[in-house]
């Protein structure tokens, strides 16, 4: 169902063209929101999904480790659509391995992606956030984080790092705002059925010489009390009600949407 809630307001979101980043710009582009994508792989199906939504999309290949090619999507999205009203800040990585057999450069992506991406895009789109509604400010800043932006789990160092660092960007943001219409707030998803974890999965039943079905029920069965995925819709979800008036003062939260992963 499309409403208006979001109508005329630009929604930036990295790493959109699959998984989690796809759900939130879908249910943000149902809310009216014009669109900015960003990722690797197919986009015209993503487009054309949004489109149907009856919004307009723009497109940015930014590679999100390279903060010049974010600098220039960001400049694209202001061109394109005047400024940008919600940055969702998505794009990210995994690597799975103990620190000792860690790859440097493994690490030096993760932190690049799921970390100091959010700071470059968060310190561009701050100022044109910042001079709206007179002045007064307006804008949505929704880092996606992960139960481990709170929690660990052995062998996601990288990961793990960078998660608990976007959880501590997403409160000084918060902070730093806290008087004007920008807020800033954190959604830490636990597992997700997306390529992303269906790579973990996979990796599970061959080292396990167990089917995909055994694999998914001992991942799940592990962390999460639901034995429930979350879903990108779910996720989606989320993302409006921070970008609804309802938002307007939940600052530099880190919502956890996890099956009870960590209230154990
Ligand atoms: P995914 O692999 O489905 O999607 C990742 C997206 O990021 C894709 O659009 C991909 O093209 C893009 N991307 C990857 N590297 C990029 C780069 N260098 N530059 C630009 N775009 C790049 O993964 P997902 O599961 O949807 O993950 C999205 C976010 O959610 C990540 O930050 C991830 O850490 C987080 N998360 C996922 C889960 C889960 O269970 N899937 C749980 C918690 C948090």
């Amino acid at each position: 169902m499309q409403t208006t809630l979001l109508k005329g307001k630009t929604a930036l979101v990295t790493g959109s063209t699959s998984g989690i980043g796809l759900g939130i710009a879908k249910a943000l582009a149902a809310q009216g929101a014009n669109i900015v994508l960003n990722g690797f792989g197919d986009v015209q199906g993503p487009r054309a999904d949004i489109e149907a939504l009856g919004v307009k999309v723009a497109y940015h290949g930014a590679d999100m480790s390279r903060p010049t090619e974010i600098a220039e999507m960001m400049a694209h999205a202001a061109a394109q659509f005047g400024r940008v009203d919600i940055l969702v800040n998505n794009a990210g990585i995994q690597h799975v391995a103990r620190i000792e057999n860690f790859p440097p450069e493994k690490w030096d992506a993760i932190i690049a992606i799921n970390l100091s991406s959010a700071f470059h895009a968060t310190r561009l789109a701050l100022p044109a956030m910042q001079a709206a509604d007179g002045g007064k400010g307006w804008g949505r800043i929704i880092n996606i984080a992960s139960v481990h932006g709170l929690v660990g789990s052995a062998e996601k160092s990288a990961y793990v790092a960078a998660k608990h660092g976007i959880v501590g960007l997403t409160k000084v943001t918060a902070l730093e705002n806290a008087t004007s219409g920008v807020t800033c707030n954190a959604i830490c998803p636990g597992w997700v059925l997306t390529p992303l974890v269906q790579k973990q999965v996979d990796a599970r039943a061959a080292a396990g010489g167990i089917s995909t079905e055994a694999a998914t029920a001992q991942l799940l069965g592990e962390k999460e009390p639901s034995l429930q995925f979350t879903t990108p819709e779910e996720l989606g979800a989320l993302a409006v009600f921070f970008c609804s008036p309802a938002g307007n003062n939940v600052r530099g939260v880190a919502w956890n949407m996890d099956g009870g992963w960590t209230a154990q």
